[in-house]
């Protein structure tokens, strides 16, 4: 059965924006930061097109995310950076993912595992040089490294990365970023010192990436880029960075019908139709990912939807798996017409972005949210 709407996902374009990322990062290899199911892209087939792209290594947040993609056939090195004292590790190191170490705890948890499986594990020891988020706190660095060096010599692990997060990526001139490469560039020193033999330095996100030379090391760690967004909206769209969406969001009207005039639309009638006028029911809700912020109130339309050669915004409230247009007294579309959310732009339909800015969020937020009951369909294939 064809289900009413779909996330149009082209992997030539991740392979292109990937393509640019390493363009734009010359001295650095380019880890692809697939977590999240690639940003709502659809986790094992952006990996592949990653790699096709140039990537040489992959990030994911969760345990889980990095043993789906072995199960899937990749091979190159994979790094996870988030799991708890409950996540199963023996597992990861027999699948040949590296970790990373952001604490104490970690640090044994990584160690009896490997003793467990006779594995030796490869950490990457996250450094907090001032997120405030992961990461063990610099001035706790010096122990951890200590220890991590230590447990080297009988082959239980081996430190191979160290890497931290920026908080301020995206304003490229703030101060936190100089003095967290600082503090990064101190690490990582320290941990020279110490022995490890280190393959990866790792700070940048997107932003700093397509921003920042300074960041680069010799690994960079974008995500949102890699799917053709802009990480840096209000300094430039993704076209000045040589990126292309890679999603395009879709859906067919599921019913076409003439309303009144002074006809309230959607709960709470937040929306009132001006004239007589012909109204148009989108199948995607809030359960899809449509953000309920993104509705139309006090009269004013919501977010922008491209029907036809038009843009039209939503009118009233987004439901739980439905929303309406306003297509005006004149629209020319029936019931199963398609209209498009948002893509690249390219057709002047709405981005992303333009979705993010109608409800008050980021482009991130858009495309990782769009929902289970919305198939990902693949263009663009590597022969
Ligand atoms: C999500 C994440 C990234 C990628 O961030 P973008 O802003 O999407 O490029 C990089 N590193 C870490 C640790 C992350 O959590």
């Amino acid at each position: 059965m064809k289900p009413p709407a779909r996330a149009l996902v082209d992997l030539a374009a991740v392979r292109g924006n990937v393509a640019a990322l390493a363009a734009h990062a010359p001295s650095a290899q380019v880890m692809a930061v697939v977590k999240a199911d690639a940003y709502g892209h659809g986790l094992v087939p952006c990996a592949h097109a990653a790699l096709a792209g140039g990537a040489t290594w992959l990030g994911v947040a969760q345990a889980t995310e990095a043993l789906e993609l072995r199960a899937a056939g990749v091979t190159a090195p994979v790094l996870t950076w988030l799991y708890s004292p409950h996540t199963d590790l023996d597992e990861l190191l027999v699948a040949g993912i590296d970790v990373a170490v952001s604490g104490p705890w970690a640090f044994d948890q990584v160690l009896d595992a490997a003793r467990r499986t006779g594995r030796t594990a490869r950490v990457h020891l996250k450094v907090d040089t001032g997120l405030g988020r992961s990461g063990v706190p610099a001035r706790e660095f010096g122990a951890l490294l200590a220890a991590a060096v230590g447990a080297q010599a009988d082959g239980a692990l081996e430190v191979v990365g160290v890497f931290s997060h920026l908080a301020w990526a995206d304003a490229p001139d703030h101060p936190t970023v100089m003095r967290q490469a600082e503090v990064f560039t101190e690490a990582v020193r320290q941990a020279e010192r110490a022995g490890a033999h280190l393959e990866v330095r790792h700070l940048a996100n997107s932003a700093a990436t397509l921003t920042n030379p300074a960041m680069h090391f010799d690994l960079v760690r974008p995500g949102l880029a890699v799917f053709g967004l802009s990480p840096v909206p209000d300094i430039a769209g993704p076209e000045r960075f040589g990126l292309v969406p890679a999603m395009r969001l879709e859906a067919e009207l599921a019913l076409v019908k003439l309303a009144p005039a002074g006809h309230g639309v959607s709960y709470g009638h937040a929306y009132v139709t001006p004239v007589e006028t012909v109204l148009g029911v989108v199948p995607l809700g809030y359960a899809d990912g449509i953000p309920r912020h993104a509705s139309g109130h006090d009269g004013v339309t919501g977010a922008p939807v491209q029907v036809g050669h038009r843009r039209v915004g939503i009118a009233g409230r987004v439901c739980m798996d439905q929303f309406v247009l306003d297509l005006g007294p004149d629209a020319a579309q029936g019931t199963g017409d398609t209209v498009v959310l948002f893509g690249s732009g390219a057709d002047g339909e709405p981005t992303a972005e333009d979705w993010a800015r109608a409800a008050g969020t980021i482009s991130y937020e858009i495309v990782t949210r769009v929902g289970v009951r919305v198939p990902r369909e693949y263009l663009g294939e590597a022969q």
